[in-house]
């Protein structure tokens, strides 16, 4: 785990409301692993005190990049910074997707900017092992689809939910995942991977459990200190407490006690 300094490279809107920006941080970026965050200060100023995760989303070279979305005082922050200004980073921390050989097939279910984690795996692990993966993206809209056809230009098959039915399934990603699982296209040897919202989160991590697959989720709880000390992020496990940001963000989904999830 490093502290630096980093340079912010670009900070580009993608779709209204969420931002992809690129921070320039070699030793960050050399030993990211795909499920690892990075916790920055959005100010060098005492308010806001507390730094905020996000997952790393694309790694290349000497630079990282995080996909985020507007949803408070913090990334409203982030939101309005410049090429050139400079963002304190703490990472790359967490633990990520741990994928053993015997997986041959990814299914990653992803809502709203839960892509992050979940493009950077794609883009790491899977194309560079030849694996095939399918990917499960919703959003409320098609306005607010987001990589759609960065994951098609690594060649996995994209399959689309959004609420109002402006493009592909009507209704919830979780949803259209499930009619999926009961056509009987889940194979074996395959890994299931999500991240999105918690009642998104909940839903797939009891489809995989009755379809007898290893599902992983990555969580986005609220966090302070990052680094397991506060115990701030705590969730309870089925052998006992667990922290996200140290023992997660990623677990596999059997290790929840998803009954004490709010
Ligand atoms: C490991 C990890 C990875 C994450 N990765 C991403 C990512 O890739 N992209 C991204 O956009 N966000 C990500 N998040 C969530 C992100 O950290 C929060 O949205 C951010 O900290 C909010 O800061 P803020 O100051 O803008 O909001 P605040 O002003 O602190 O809060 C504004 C509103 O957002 C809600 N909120 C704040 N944090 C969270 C949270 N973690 N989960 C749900 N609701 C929250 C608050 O309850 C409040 O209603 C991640 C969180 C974790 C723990």
């Amino acid at each position: 785990m490093r502290q630096v300094k980093s340079e912010v490279l670009f900070n580009r809107k993608v779709i209204s409301g969420c931002f992809v920006m690129g921070l320039y941080c070699p030793e960050i970026a050399r030993s990211a692993e795909p499920g690892q965050f990075v916790h920055l200060r959005v100010e060098d100023r005492e308010e806001p005190l507390l730094r905020r995760p996000f997952s790393i989303y694309r790694v290349e070279n000497e630079k990282i990049e995080i996909l985020y979305k507007v949803v408070g005082r913090g990334t409203k922050i982030l939101s309005r910074k410049r090429r050139g200004e400079k963002i304190d980073l703490l990472g790359p921390l967490g633990k990520g997707f741990k994928i053993d050989s015997t997986v041959k097939r990814l299914i990653l279910v992803a809502g709203g900017v839960g892509v992050a984690p979940l493009y950077f795996l794609t883009s790491r692990w899977a194309i560079a092992k030849m694996r095939e993966v399918i990917v499960f993206l919703g959003a409320e809209s098609k306005e607010r689809l987001l990589c759609e056809e960065e994951f098609k230009g690594l060649g996995t098959k994209v399959k689309v939910a959004t609420e109002n039915g402006s493009r592909g399934f009507k209704g919830l990603i979780s949803d259209l995942f499930a009619k999926w699982l009961s056509s009987g296209q889940l194979l074996s040897e395959s890994l299931i991977c999500a991240c999105g919202p918690l009642p998104m989160l909940r839903k797939i991590a009891s489809l995989s459990k009755r379809s007898k697959a290893v599902c992983y989720v990555s969580l986005e709880q609220r966090m302070g200190c990052g680094i397991g000390a506060c115990r701030g992020c705590i969730i309870r496990g089925k052998n006992g407490y667990l922290r996200v940001c140290k023992d997660g963000p990623v677990f596999n989904a059997q290790d929840i006690d998803w009954n004490w999830m709010p």
